[in-house]
């Protein structure tokens, strides 16, 4: 098949872009990169069967296709919350011309949305019936209310154009190749460990996420893709922490000498966090398999070598 990923120069992108290339298929990736890397994607430039194109999906394009994994977003609040405007523009425009797209050549549309859409959420764990939370003048709701859009138009090209949908809502994930500027709080914790400086905790640590590794997010988005449902499904580790907890058990890995401080909360901070994932265990058979101690190995590792720490 052709297919395409949109933000595949990306963290997760570049993951669901390996993962496709090694099935065979015909890759093409399509990134603006502001958060994506040539480097995530470099092991299959001058391939047959790999494609890089640079474009910003605020601009319309036009390609041939039999897929379309619609990744493109920034996802770490530092990177989303850096240019609001610009974000919410990606969310809305960005996916209505990937699903413009999609209609013309009829192609399979997957999104890839985020338990944001429950924003700070009063019903726990949560299945994907709940409608969520969400401050809609928030500093987190050019992402939020961003992807809520980005759903609305999705179902809304499946009603009335009969396109081929797929909603997959993301829980936190993590694992190899997030930036060391990312900004979100695995990636920051093992480089602050790794560096040698004290862990910044936000808040008392107390609210909670839960963390699934990259490999085990690849693996659903596939079977997400190939299934015969349209979710939204929610795809996200259930083994839920404290940010406390984390941030002693990367000092554990890492380092036990580093501190850990305490910052102040950011607005609009979701307190807990963790996905029913009932429904991809039933329509997908899926479920994630790699706990938190070994992925976190596996990203130090990562993060390691390339910082030659
Ligand atoms: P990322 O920032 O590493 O990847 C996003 C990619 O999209 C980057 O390569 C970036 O350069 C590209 N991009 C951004 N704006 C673009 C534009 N206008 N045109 C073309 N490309 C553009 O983030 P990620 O963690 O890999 O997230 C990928 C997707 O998964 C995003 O849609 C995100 O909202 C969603 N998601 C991620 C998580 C998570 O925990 N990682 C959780 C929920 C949802
Ligand atoms: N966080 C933290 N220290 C950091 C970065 C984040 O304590 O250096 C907290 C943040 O306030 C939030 C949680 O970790 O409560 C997860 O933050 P992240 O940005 O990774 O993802 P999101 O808030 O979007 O789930």
């Amino acid at each position: 098949m052709r297919i395409l990923v949109t933000g595949g120069a990306g963290f997760i992108g570049s993951h669901l872009v390996d993962r496709l290339m090694e099935e065979g298929h015909e890759v093409l990736c399509l990134d603006n990169f502001y958060t994506g890397t040539k480097a995530n994607i470099q092991q299959w430039l001058g391939h047959p069967r790999f494609e890089l194109i640079r474009h910003d999906i605020t601009e319309p394009i036009r390609l041939e296709v039999d897929q379309i994994y619609h990744l493109a977003c920034p996802a770490s609040p530092v990177h989303y919350q850096y240019n609001p405007i610009k974000t919410t523009k990606v969310s809305f425009m960005g996916t209505l011309h990937m699903l413009g797209l999609a209609k013309r050549v009829k192609a399979r549309f997957l999104l890839a949305s985020t338990s944001e859409v429950y924003g700070d959420p009063l019903v726990h764990p949560q299945p994907e019936e709940y409608r969520g939370n969400v401050n809609c003048i928030g500093v987190r709701a050019c992402y939020d209310e961003g992807k809520r859009i980005a759903e609305t138009l999705t179902f809304d090209y499946h009603r009335e154009h009969k396109l081929e949908v797929r909603i997959a809502r993301i829980f936190n994930t993590y694992g190899p190749r997030m930036l060391e500027n990312d900004g979100r709080v695995v990636s920051n914790f093992i480089v602050q460990a790794l560096k040698g400086m004290p862990l910044t905790v936000y808040g008392d640590g107390s609210q909670t996420r839960s963390f699934c590794y990259v490999s085990d997010l690849v693996e659903g988005l596939i079977r997400l893709m190939n299934s015969d449902y349209t979710g939204p499904v929610n795809l996200g580790n259930p083994e839920e922490y404290t940010i406390l907890q984390l941030a002693k058990t990367v000092q554990s890995l890492v380092n036990p000498e580093v501190q850990i401080v305490f910052k102040p909360l950011p607005e609009d901070d979701p307190k807990q966090r963790q996905p029913d994932i009932t429904k991809a265990k039933t329509y997908l058979s899926w479920q994630p398999k790699v706990p938190l101690l070994e992925g976190l190995q596996k990203t130090i590792e990562d993060f390691r070598r390339r910082l030659s720490l």
